[in-house]
């Protein structure tokens, strides 16, 4: 390990943040970003960074406003801003991250966050996730937060009490010394941070650690845990982000642990995909201080290599790993679901043009029922590009936002079958006409799909203002458009030709 000089990042608002910088002695082939907790320091990970750095990791952390060597007086410390301290404090670090990206072009960036760190990490999933390759989260409280339910109303009490810099016995009474109970009869004040007490000692010892709050950091931080707790701030996560958590299943922070799986979830329920977690027996809230931290960081780095492994491929490929290492269908069922969701979400206002006024969502659902019909091999992103084939041309989504969220081939899919809106109406008819034949046989296929679910649509629910002699032109259409399907699935095709029938009905009305 070569340790390159430290550095500062002045931020618009004028800190100097320490940041700490641990380069391999070689080329690094990606970078950890470190997001350390509450009353602690970026300095204290300087034994995981040796380890990282052995293993070819170049290693950045900062020390978050009021911590560390950030802080200009001891009266900083605690202390994030008079105004918006959650924000600025995520922001810092994204100042840190475009910092890093300029230093290593190309590398992939994975973020680390311990205890609030790991709130903070979150936050950013949610702000910047597309400007990371993965996300580990060490020490999280979970859900619910554990001052979240009582913390309003006393941070708020004890801010006209104290003042935004005064430091309340309160506070720190249902928080760290909250945490210490279950330790009891305990040697120290922070028994409740490792079965290590030469590590302890080390945390007692060091006056840049376990420092009480100011009340304002308190406020601060719960607004944070609150914009993290949110559905619209999940749904903001990339869907493909590998995310790690990794806790001691007697760390009081998480309840022991029992508070993550409703927060996993609450996640895997956004469309999460590559959510895994790891839980160790024993160990309390810093692992990486931990009896066992060997393990971890063992751990950490074995997880490091698949995702920096990963982001060279494409996230298509993804879904098929992730089906793969689970060895079950978690993994294409969710991705399936997570753009299921997206679609249901964006086409949420409209409905189709029938008489019986459906959800325009059942359209979708129809058409990926008879794609998921044609095959008994799952092919798991035309199943999803059937979710989403119309979310470009009638919702204003971007094909750049499919290809972020679920990956190059569904995005092409997608592309593959959406028409440009640019071009008048009989135009992009004609060229429907003309360019089916070249399309992609996945492409071909989803188009059949797509065609026999509107001519259905017509007969059982005729189009509002439809006179019949549009309908007649519709049908007329769809079957030149589908004549040009070169690959023919026999079994759409034999569905397309039933619906087709529907014409002698339209021609007796
Ligand atoms: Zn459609």
């Amino acid at each position: 390990m070569s340790q390159t000089p430290n550095f500062t990042l002045t931020t618009p608002d004028g800190i100097d943040l320490f940041v700490y910088c641990w380069l391999p002695a070689e080329q690094p082939k990606a970078v950890v970003q470190i997001a350390h907790g509450l009353a602690e320091h970026a300095g204290r990970y300087a034994r995981l960074a040796d380890a990282l750095t052995s293993a070819s990791y170049a290693v950045y952390a900062n020390d978050h406003r009021g911590h560390g060597r950030t802080v200009k007086s001891a009266d900083d410390l605690g202390f994030f801003a008079e105004r918006d301290g959650w924000r600025k404090c995520v922001n810092d670090m994204w100042q840190l991250n475009r910092h890093v990206a300029v230093k290593h072009p190309g590398l992939p960036i994975v973020l680390l966050g311990h205890s609030m760190g790991s709130t903070l990490a979150e936050q950013f999933m949610g702000d910047h996730g597309d400007a990371l390759a993965g996300v580990v989260l060490s020490g999280a409280n979970g859900k619910p937060a554990f001052l979240a339910k009582i913390g309003g109303a006393v941070t708020w009490a004890e801010r006209v009490r104290l003042g935004p810099r005064g430091k309340s016995k309160l506070v720190q009474s249902l928080t760290f010394d909250a945490f210490n109970k279950q330790f009891a009869p305990a040697r120290t004040a922070f028994d409740w941070l490792s079965r290590d007490p030469d590590e302890v000692d080390k945390y007692v010892a060091d006056p840049l650690c376990g420092f009480s709050a100011t009340v304002q950091l308190w406020i601060d931080l719960l607004d944070g845990w609150a914009a993290v707790s949110g559905k619209a701030h999940r749904n903001r996560v990339p869907k493909a982000l590998p995310v790690y958590l990794i806790a001691g299943e007697r760390d009081p922070v998480s309840g022991n642990a029992r508070q993550l799986k409703p927060w996993m979830a609450e996640y895997r329920a956004a469309g999460l995909m590559n959510l895994t977690h790891k839980f160790y027996p024993n160990a309390r809230h810093e692992l990486f201080n931990e009896t066992n931290r060997d393990e971890v960081t063992d751990d950490v780095i074995g997880w490091l290599a698949q995702v920096v492994a990963r982001s060279d491929r494409s996230a298509a490929e993804q879904h098929k790993a992730v089906a793969k290492e689970d060895q079950g269908c978690a993994g294409p069922v969710q991705s399936i679901l997570a753009a299921a969701r997206f679609a249901a979400e964006k086409h949420a206002q409209q409905k189709r043009k029938g008489e019986n006024g459906e959800p325009y969502f059942n359209h979708l659902l129809e058409v990926a029922e008879l794609i998921a019909a044609t095959s008994p091999e799952l092919d798991v992103e035309l199943m999803m590009a059937a979710f989403l084939h119309d979310t470009v041309e009638d919702t204003g989504v971007t094909l750049q936002e499919l290809e972020q969220q679920f990956g190059k081939d569904v995005a092409a899919l997608v592309a593959e079958v959406t028409d440009d809106k640019s071009l008048p109406k009989e135009i992009r008819k004609k060229l429907q006409v003309e360019h089916t034949p070249d399309k992609s046989p996945r492409a071909q296929t989803l188009k059949l799909a797509d065609k026999i679910s509107n001519l259905r649509a017509i007969i059982s629910s005729p189009p509002v203002g439809w006179s019949r002699e549009r309908k007649l032109q519709y049908f007329e259409w769809a079957r030149q458009v589908v004549s040009g399907i070169a690959c023919p699935n026999e079994f759409l095709k034999a569905e397309f030709d039933e619906a087709y029938r529907g014409i002698s009905k339209l021609k007796e009305s």
